[in-house]
């Protein structure tokens, strides 16, 4: 491509509201634009990249066994209801109406779609396992976009869905994505880690997150120095104490009662409006429900759908009403979640209370704030805790490291839940009805891109790794208007080309600093700079990344090169 002919006007200012290097530097290159809040466009070079990543995730996704389809990224409210994840996604799913009233959303994410196509067809056992997965469009009404295409209300997502006969065949169809996703993001050269997501604090999940590390990132990941264990933090693993016998008889003693509004609520629990308390979490007929308390909206999702184990779009945000339709649904009278099971989160430490009516503010009786040795004690069992800088690993003695990272992806193991709902069966060996058992699989595509750029740039702009340049290599005529020069710069170019190089001509007619910036600035990896030295067929060779220039004939050049 000539630079003369190519769509780049760089920049070489952003709007101060551009927070980090990823952002300012895909604008200022011409990589995206925004088109509204957390809607890009990619231009030329920046679209190049999005298909350089699409052709590695692909390339390792068929490697894996997984099959390439595509789906339409509107998707009929039906299957969503199903699940109980249409009102569950709550603001952040797009939706919308055609002309006759039917109900549709943009797909924020497609567990029920696949599992509704796949649901008729696959019949037996013999047609398992199976793993499908498309790279396409999602849309999520974003609460906060922000970071550019970090966190964008339009993003491109490969999504892989795994159908298997048991338990046992779906944790060896998780652990040939978990390998593909090492595969994948090894290729993008990316300084990533591998981090366990929950452990089944609600219903038996397990999930692993591949966080690109960064600065910028906006999640918090706890390891050991070894390597031999990295969580996300809030989800980190250590021992924690439960109430023992005599504690449980003295707090069932207390009053338990009947919550109608959510003052009730908050008074029972004896929430002071931005006190630690984040958000209460019940069981409500066998299901999860989380009461949300107003003035703490500043709630932290990614932290909330750790301190669960369940994935974000699983987990319900309630609102006065709706605690108030729950009260007086059928079936279900006494005040929430009494004699079910009730799990108090707080900032700094979690308590399962199981089967247990519980109160508060009774002198002596602390619900917030709840300390082991003074509120309660117990027999010793493993339960989610926030972990803290200095706290030290059990198994190993280790201090936990931390760091902050961008999550890339995120593999998960759905078991039942999806084909339950949708009831998507299988006939056993036996010819016995038998449910299937799913994972499901994410790449952040174009995320991915504002990762790499993240973990690759000076202060001049972006160095890309090889594996997703846009282009690899750029000839730079420093004076388009000496013929010498521009000809041995296409000369070289249609060589390179005919060689199979991704190859930028800039022959525009700018000025030779301007070119030179602009070429650190969309960081292609290797450079040719054509200049005085054109007649000898001599010019400057050097890379983005060290800049070190060496002198050589141009064939020397095109050998490097290569
Ligand atoms: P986050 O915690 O950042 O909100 P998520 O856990 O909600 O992400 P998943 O449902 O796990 O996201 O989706 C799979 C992948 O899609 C994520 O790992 C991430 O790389 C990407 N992704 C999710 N939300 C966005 C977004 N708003 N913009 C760009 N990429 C996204
Ligand atoms: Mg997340
Ligand atoms: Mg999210
Ligand atoms: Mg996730």
């Amino acid at each position: 491509m000539k630079l003369s002919k190519l769509y780049m006007p760089t920049l070489r200012e952003v709007s101060a509201d551009v927070e980090v290097a990823s952002h300012k530097l895909l604008l200022r290159g011409a990589f995206i634009r925004k088109s509204a809040s957390g809607i890009y466009t990619y231009l030329p070079l920046g679209y190049k990249v999005v298909k350089k990543i699409e052709k590695i995730v692909r390339e390792e996704m068929d490697r894996a066994g997984s099959q390439e389809i595509l789906m339409s990224a509107i998707q009929p409210r039906e299957i969503w209801d199903a699940s109980g994840r249409w009102d569950r996604f709550g603001p952040e799913m797009f939706k919308l109406k055609d002309r006759n009233d039917r109900e549709f959303c943009l797909g924020p994410t497609a567990e029920e779609y696949f599992t509704t196509l796949i649901k008729d067809e696959v019949k037996s056992y013999k047609q398992l396992p199976l793993n499908l997965y498309q790279i396409q469009t999602k849309y999520r009404d974003e609460k906060r976009p922000r970071f550019g295409i970090n966190r964008a209300r339009e993003f491109s997502m490969k999504d892989a869905y795994s159908f298997d006969t048991s338990p046992e065949t779906m944790e060896i169809s998780y652990m040939e994505m978990y390998r593909a996703y090492e595969r994948i993001f090894n290729r993008l050269n990316l300084d990533y880690k591998v981090v366990e997501g929950d452990s089944g604090a609600m219903g038996g999940n397990k999930s692993h997150e591949f966080i690109a590390l960064a600065e910028t990132g906006e999640g918090e990941i706890a390891y050991s120095p070894s390597g031999k264990y990295a969580a996300t933090s809030e989800k980190a693993k250590v021992t924690y104490k439960l109430p023992g016998e005599q504690e449980l008889k003295e707090l069932k003693e207390v009053a338990t009662p009947d919550l109608k509004t959510i003052e009730d609520v908050t008074k029972f629990l004896g929430i002071e409006k931005n006190r630690s308390l984040k958000a209460i979490d019940l069981m409500v007929e066998g299901k999860p429900v989380i009461v949300f308390i107003p003035g703490d909206r500043e709630l932290n999702m990614s932290k909330l759908e750790g301190y669960l184990g369940v994935p974000e779009h699983d987990i319900e945000l309630m609102t006065e009403e709706d605690i108030l339709s729950i009260n007086s649904s059928a079936g279900y009278t006494g005040p929430i979640g009494l004699d079910k099971s009730v799990r108090l989160i707080f900032d700094n430490a979690v308590t399962k209370i199981q089967n247990l009516s519980i109160g508060a503010n009774k002198e002596g009786y602390h619900i917030i704030n709840a300390n082991y040795g003074r509120d309660f004690s117990g027999e010793v069992c493993e339960d989610l805790l926030e972990v803290r800088k200095g706290d030290i690993i059990e198994e190993t003695g280790e201090e936990y490291l931390f760091a902050r990272g961008i999550e890339v992806g995120n593999i998960f193991q759905l078991g039942t839940k999806y084909s339950e709902a949708l009831n998507a069966t299988y006939l056993d060996v036996n010819g016995k009805e038998k449910l299937i058992w799913m994972g499901s699989y994410g790449v952040g595509v174009t995320r991915t891109v504002s990762a790499i750029v993240e973990q690759n740039y000076d202060e001049d702009g972006i160095i890309w790794p090889m594996s997703v340049a846009p282009y690899q290599a750029i000839i730079t005529v420093v004076n388009n208007k000496d013929e010498e020069q521009m000809s041995l710069g296409e000369k070289m170019y249609e060589e390179l080309i005919n060689l199979g190089v991704e190859v930028l001509l800039d022959d525009r007619n700018e000025r030779a600093g301007v070119k030179f910036k602009d070429r650190d600035l969309i960081g292609i990896p290797l450079r040719v700079t054509v200049g005085k030295k054109a007649g000898e067929e001599v010019i400057e060779y050097s890379n983005r990344k060290d800049k070190e220039k060496v002198e050589m004939t141009s064939e020397e050049s095109i050998k490097k090169i290569l």
